[in-house]
């Protein structure tokens, strides 16, 4: 009886990570220049501007073999936006 009550417990505090994980993707803005997802007001990577109206999130693990990191020109791996808007 009691092992069912901790299992919600778990299942609960799993939920509020995600919740707090979620809630971190939201606040990080993206580059206008290169897409890149940071939490700062300017990129680490290029220096320009950031925003936080951008749409679609890419991760880029090995941006030499990744096709997809050639198209959207990333050359540094971690975290891209799809679409950057003002
Ligand atoms: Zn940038």
């Amino acid at each position: 009886m009691d092992r069912g009550r901790k299992g919600k417990e778990k299942e609960k505090r799993k939920w509020i990570k995600n919740k707090e994980i979620f809630n971190k993707v939201n606040i990080m803005r993206a580059c206008l220049r290169c897409k890149y997802l940071t939490s700062e007001e300017k990129c680490p990577l290029c220096g320009s501007e950031t925003s936080e109206n951008w749409r679609g999130l890419l991760i880029i693990l090995d941006p030499t073999n990744s096709e997809i990191a050639k198209k959207i020109r990333a050359d540094v791996k971690g975290k891209y936006a799809l679409t950057v808007k003002w």
